[in-house]
């Protein structure tokens, strides 16, 4: 399972169609980054904004 974006409504969303506008979503990130990586990115920028 992975994670995907929709570009157009710019959101994250497991499904291949986007839930909110039915158009096709894309993996937002490049293979290279493991997804642990990623979301150790949004822990550290949760913190920030909170
Ligand atoms: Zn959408």
């Amino acid at each position: 399972m992975k994670l995907r974006k929709c570009d157009n409504c710019k959101i994250y969303t497991f499904k291949q169609l986007c839930p909110k506008c039915d158009k096709e979503t894309k993996n937002p990130n490049p293979p290279k980054y493991s997804p642990e990586d990623t979301y150790g990115k949004y822990r550290r920028l949760s913190k920030q904004f909170k």
